[in-house]
């Protein structure tokens, strides 16, 4: 006879609390195959909190492909609707017959509540349950229930006498949502899925101030430029964390980086000349430049923010300068270019790659892309600009011939 065993949940996302059940299960109850099926809607989930099937599904496919006893399973998510495992174990037992005996695999947080699933009797009829304790549950309080309900069904329930690992898709959701670490909580394929693709994204308001700058910038940009700033404040983020640089100081100057730009002329001077910016010839010939100087400013005085190393970011985020910028300064002048709102141009996808690879080759392709796309349109460059270009041409051509 086939034993078979189903793991059933939302995997939102699959970690690696699942895939270790799966695994002691297959091994103590000699299981010939272990199904991962997602629930398309859990019946006691809300489903607007939960990923989109489609991406459940696909971290669960990579969670699995290494393991040939493992296989993800779309029939949920086929069958559409609210998912009922009853429904899911009498498709299966139709596919895989009558000589093939179903294990459901479960948790000791879904094994006290399985008695109000849908038509538990016929459950029960269906498969056998295993069952592993999972921490925050109480040993004592599950061998209770498995008894009372071993009794009432009328059915064994198999006993994995290995306690689960203490990891939660809530928990991995709230670390993604808080930008803390957690990465080896999930196998690596569904982490790097994860990451390449900012699934479960960060949440600013994780970042108490954050949350304020928000609601304000909301208020004062254009719909279309608070767009783009959280934007460049989520990429400026993910850069900080790929050069193990502060993803907080990286998230707040990139919220602040335009936070000048949608003053109008008058205001922009008026407010220049009170925190003293100075309008030089290319300034005062390309007023376009003046909200990064300005943005400094105002980000010092009106939202409070004493930080240099934001304070430079934010002023520079323009043009650049010629003194070897700090890692911030360049992420967020890169993450102004790159973040996924900006509009294609040609050119685009290089600095992109090269953002994520070195810092400071980007820096120069981005600088050399801008000075003569600008150039083209017959508009003055910023002596920080070619400053900027001509540094990082030379510090990279250094680097190349050492
Ligand atoms: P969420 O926090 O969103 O509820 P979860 O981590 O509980 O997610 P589910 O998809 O709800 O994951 O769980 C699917 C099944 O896996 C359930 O039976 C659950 O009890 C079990 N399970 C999940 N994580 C563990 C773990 N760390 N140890 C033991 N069982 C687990
Ligand atoms: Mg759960």
């Amino acid at each position: 006879m086939n034993k078979i065993g189903i793991m059933g949940g939302s995997f939102d996302p699959i970690h690696i609390g699942h895939m270790n059940i799966a695994e002691e299960a297959a091994a103590r109850l000699g299981l010939d195959e272990v199904l991962f099926i997602p629930a398309n809607k859990s019946y006691n989930k809300d489903p607007n909190e939960n990923m989109s099937s489609d991406k459940r599904l696909y971290l669960t496919e990579l969670a699995v492909e290494d393991d040939p006893l493992f296989k993800a399973s779309d029939i949920e998510i086929k069958r559409g609707g609210t998912t009922y495992t009853v429904d899911t174990l009498e498709e299966l037992k139709g596919l895989y017959g009558d000589d093939t005996e179903l294990v459901f695999l479960l948790g000791a947080d879904s094994m006290l509540a399985v008695d109000k699933w849908r038509e538990p009797e016929k459950l029960f009829k269906l498969c056998r349950f295993a069952v592993v304790s999972r921490p925050g549950c109480s040993d004592g309080e599950l061998e209770k229930e498995i008894k009372r309900i071993e009794k009432k069904y009328n059915s064994e329930i198999y006993r994995m006498n290995t306690p689960g690992l203490d990891v939660s898709s809530t928990d991995i959701r709230n670390r993604i949502a808080g930008g803390e670490g957690f990465r080896y909580m999930l196998p690596a394929k569904v982490w790097k899925a994860i990451t390449d693709n900012d699934l479960y994204g960060f949440k600013p308001e994780f970042y108490p101030e954050a949350a304020i700058y928000v609601k304000r910038l909301e208020k004062e940009l254009k719909p279309s430029r608070f767009r783009h700033t959280l934007g460049v404040a989520a990429e400026a983020r993910k850069l900080a964390r790929t050069y193990s640089e502060d993803p907080y100081k990286a998230y707040i100057a990139g919220l602040l980086h335009d936070c000048a730009k949608n003053f109008d002329r008058e205001k922009t001077y008026a407010l220049c000349e009170k925190y003293g910016v100075e309008l030089d010839e290319v300034l005062k010939a390309q007023p376009d430049l003046i909200h990064s100087f300005l943005g400094a400013e105002a980000a010092k005085e009106e939202y409070g923010i004493t930080d240099e190393e934001i304070l430079r970011a934010i002023k520079y985020h323009t043009t650049g300068h010629g003194e070897g910028m700090s890692p911030l300064e360049m992420i967020i002048y890169l993450a102004d270019i790159i973040e996924p709102n900006r509009a294609y141009f040609k050119g685009l996808d290089k600095i992109r790659k090269l953002a994520y690879y070195d810092l400071k080759s980007a820096m120069e392709e981005a600088l050399e892309q801008t000075i003569s796309f600008n150039s083209e349109k017959g508009r003055l460059i910023h002596p920080l600009s070619s400053q900027a270009y001509s540094y990082f041409k030379e510090n990279n051509r250094r680097k190349r011939i050492e």
